[in-house]
């Protein structure tokens, strides 16, 4: 048989890992990137003997390839995949490829917001049970470089909707979908209801063998579930409605219920605040349940958990005002979440490049909790023209550093100086971050100043 082509477009984490598992598996490979590749992935390839370009797409070798693996962050939108589709060569994704080589368990995890926090807690959860466990996806090391070896028995996988779009055979044996509300729609031509048809394929293989859990207020996820009927066992989390099986929070407990296993625990004995990290916290006790994790390991395991940077991080406390760096919260609804988990007046920094934000959904927690707002961003005018009849103090600033110091001068003993942008950061910043670094930064220099 005649050595499969396989070419990567994007030399990135992703497409790095898919080149190296190609060649460990015998293809032809070729990795093909339009930008220039950072240093660590030029040199891993060149080790490995890949043949690889960078700053252009040679179209008439890409044009021969048998198969496509296409990295996450290119739009099925420009010339080069169309083409592609047009001659109709398979484009699959880097967690499609790898998935064809290990026998490991696979837990995805996707959702508007939420999906890295629930990931690395559900990977923590199974860690501290001593399972064999990797962590793939969107986040940390790519899941091809891990199955080379294939020495895993699960993986935890942080799916995008860019991830499930080119995701056709892969069979998850739990699925967490944790919310479907608007974002990145300009690579879903503006509808949302392509962007709900994305994240609903990862229940495309489902079996009845198989666990699904889901939030059950979020209106986008009932509907299409109304609609497609999924054979598969579900686990509801909520809340507002006592689901069992499923998961829900009574009374500030955090209670669970699977087929068999029955799980609970004050969310103020873990280190995750506000009713988003409830939910993300259900989702992962009912993920592990599922797996058989036993109760005192699940405990132990959220009380020690750590979350990653720039999703609600204390970043410091100056004349008792409290800096809260939320800069991973880059849409309108993380920001909703972030305003309900305060219960102290906020002074609310945000702003940045709008991705056609609807801040209805914020008027009523705003009008009563939000003292101030500092627009951070080269323009601010949607967010001043929202909240102006609002908000009664707004300023506009266009650098951390200002931002930081209002913040401060606006504070009194008591408040919260909370960076909760709703928008991206690359008007001002390299990303989000490098904003979430820079306001950790300002903060420390004042505290510093401080004494
Ligand atoms: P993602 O990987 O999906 O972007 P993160 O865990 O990185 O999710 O969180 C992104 C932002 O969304 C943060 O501001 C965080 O506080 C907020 N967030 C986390 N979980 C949820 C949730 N379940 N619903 C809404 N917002 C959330």
């Amino acid at each position: 048989m005649a050595i499969r082509k396989i070419v990567i477009l994007g030399g990135g984490e992703s497409g790095v890992g898919a080149a190296l598992l190609a060649q460990a598996k015998g293809f032809d490979v070729f990795l093909s990137d339009r930008g220039t590749l950072q240093e660590n992935y030029r040199a891993a390839l060149k080790t490995a003997g890949i043949p690889f370009e960078e700053g252009q797409h040679s179209e008439d070798r890409i044009l021969g390839a048998d198969e496509i693996v296409k990295s996450p962050g290119i739009p099925s939108t420009v010339p080069l995949v169309q083409k592609l589709q047009a001659k109709g060569i398979p484009i699959i994704s880097e967690i499609e490829f790898a998935a064809r080589y290990t026998n490991a368990k696979l837990v995805g995890i996707t959702g508007s917001n939420g999906k890295t926090t629930t990931t690395l807690l559900l990977y923590h959860l199974l860690k501290t049970a001593e399972l064999n466990v990797g962590l793939g996806g969107n986040i940390g090391d790519s899941f091809a470089k891990q199955v080379i070896t294939d020495s895993f028995d699960y993986f935890v996988l942080e799916l995008s909707s860019f991830q499930l779009d080119d995701m056709y055979k892969t069979h998850l044996d739990i699925m967490v979908l944790l919310n479907i509300t608007p974002d990145h729609l300009d690579r879903y031509k503006y509808d949302f209801q392509n962007y709900v048809a994305s994240k609903f394929r990862i229940l495309q293989n489902a079996t009845p063998n198989d666990d699904f859990i889901y939030f059950a207020e979020s209106q986008p996820i009932i509907t299409e579930l109304t609609k497609s009927q999924p054979r598969v066992y579900q686990l509801p989390i909520s809340l507002q409605t006592n689901l069992s099986p499923g998961g829900y929070v009574e009374n500030g407990q955090l209670i669970t219920k699977n087929r068999e296993h029955s799980f609970s625990i004050s969310q103020s004995d873990t280190p995750l605040r506000g009713p988003h990290n409830a939910l993300n916290m259900l989702a992962a006790i009912l993920a592990a349940q599922s797996l058989g994790i036993a109760n005192d390991m699940i405990t132990a395991g959220l009380k020690s958990f750590q979350n990653a940077a720039h999703r609600l991080e204390p970043a410091g406390t100056i004349n008792e005002i409290q800096f809260i760096n939320d800069s991973k919260a880059t849409n309108v609804d993380s920001v909703f979440y972030a305003l309900s988990s305060m219960d102290t007046p906020i002074i609310w920094i945000a702003g940045g490049l709008d991705k056609g934000n609807d801040y209805s959904q914020l008027a009523e927690l705003v009008r009563h909790r939000v003292k101030a707002l500092i627009c951070l961003g080269i323009d601010n005018h949607k967010l001043v023209d929202y909240f102006g009849g609002t908000v009664s103090s707004i300023y506009e600033t266009r650098n951390m550093a200002d931002a930081v110091a209002k913040g401060l001068e606006l504070g009194q003993a008591g408040d919260v100086v909370l960076l909760s942008p709703a928008c991206a950061s690359f008007d001002l910043f390299k990303n989000y971050e490098d904003r979430g670094n820079q306001f950790k930064d300002a903060v420390q220099k004042l505290l510093t100043n401080d004494k």
